[in-house]
């Protein structure tokens, strides 16, 4: 039996503009067996060192000598292991980066691409939406021009409009929020598909308000309205409006991917960077479909774990909404080569081993941190 025994795990914090101390930040892990390299990516919440930080110390001990064909039993290893460290957070981050890298090296050992090995591909012709953030320091003409720009820019199947508020604030500005929200509705017309993402500001009551004058301009969803710990107050607002509710980009287990759908909320959202890979995302794929919820990942940035998830996303029965792309930057072009582009509202995967990445090491090694 042929055994892919992992001999090294390295930890990649990047910045991706070398010169610019705002640029943000970049958490990979790269880890070899034999001649094959896989690449993996962690949350870059808060920097990214936190995840890199458990890799290094906790999990990279374990791994060496390890089959990388064992990316399930090694999720569960690693997760009970650290598990007191609560799983909510960098643990998972760091869990991802592992699997991701695992799944790159046995698809790179068969020749096959990741959507094969998880049992097949329904599309390699994956549609996405511009996930369009900072609308809540904007005035209503400044949001409109933003989504002009990036309508115009990337023809995308879908448009959704974030806030990126002060997360310390509530229903701060309920009145020029539904107003945004009329004006991107009035720009890009009756039919085009678009989500709203509350990013968590509002009470229940000012969910209310805002969803029904959504419900009214025809969104197709309407993302976190309430904070993501209030469980409770999100499955409420999702049982009280006919607009699908959306949550899920903060839970970072099964477990918790399981709450929310236990509460009523009938569209989820987790990220693979976040939440344990692909190993995680498989089983949220499962969970999804035996309760008949819609499955639409959270996307962070588009580097690794955007080609990750596209790879689950096309193994994907019901496939109900497109991708995320969030905040496009040339990031990805600088040190992959030839990544996928987004074209015509659609990212297309080949059929390349592994992930399909190819890493330009010099230009990546240059924004090592
Ligand atoms: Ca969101």
């Amino acid at each position: 039996m042929t055994r892919l025994p992992i001999d090294s795990i390295e930890t990649l914090r990047l910045r991706w503009n070398p010169s610019d101390p705002s640029s943000r930040y970049t958490a990979l892990v790269r880890i070899k067996s034999g001649d094959l390299v896989g690449y993996g990516e962690a949350s870059p919440i808060l920097g990214g060192e936190h995840s890199l930080g458990i890799v290094d110390r906790d999990i990279a001990p374990e791994l060496l000598g390890k089959d990388a064909h064992d990316t399930s039993v090694l999720y569960d290893q690693l997760l009970h292991k650290c598990v007191k460290l609560g799983p909510e957070g960098a643990v998972t981050g760091a869990l991802a980066a592992v699997d991701i890298a695992l799944w790159d090296i046995k698809g790179k050992a068969l020749g096959l691409p990741v959507y094969k090995l998880l049992g097949g591909a329904w599309r390699t012709q994956i549609p996405f939406y511009s996930s369009i953030g900072g609308n809540h320091g904007r005035t209503v003409d400044e949001t409109v021009r933003a989504v002009e720009k990036r309508l115009m820019a990337e023809k995308p199947a879908a448009i959704k409009i974030r806030w990126d508020g002060d997360r310390t604030t509530q229903d701060a500005d309920l009145a020029g929020d539904i107003a945004k929200a009329k004006a991107v509705r009035k720009l890009v017309g009756d039919d085009f598909p678009l989500g709203f993402d509350a990013n968590n500001l509002y009470s229940v009551g000012g969910a209310m308000r805002v969803g029904r004058v959504l419900e009214d301009l025809g969104y197709l969803w309407f993302e976190e309205p309430v904070q993501h710990y209030d469980i409770h107050g999100m499955g409420e607002v999702a049982q009280r409006l006919d607009i699908t509710v959306s949550a899920g980009e903060q839970s970072y287990t099964t477990q918790a991917v399981l709450d929310l759908i236990r509460a009523g909320v009938r569209m989820v959202q987790p990220d693979i960077i976040k939440m344990g890979g692909i190993t995680g995302l498989m089983k949220c794929a499962a969970l999804c479909q035996a309760h008949g919820v819609e499955l639409v990942p959270h996307q962070t940035q588009p580097i690794v774990g955007h080609m990750a998830n596209l790879h689950v996303l096309a193994t994907i029965m019901h496939f109900t909404k497109p991708a995320e792309y969030a905040d496009p930057s040339g990031r990805m072009d600088i040190a992959f080569t030839a990544p996928p582009k987004p074209k015509n509202g659609c990212f297309r995967l080949d059929d390349r081993p592994g992930l399909g990445l190819e890493v330009n090491t010099a230009e990546l090694d240059r924004r090592l941190i």
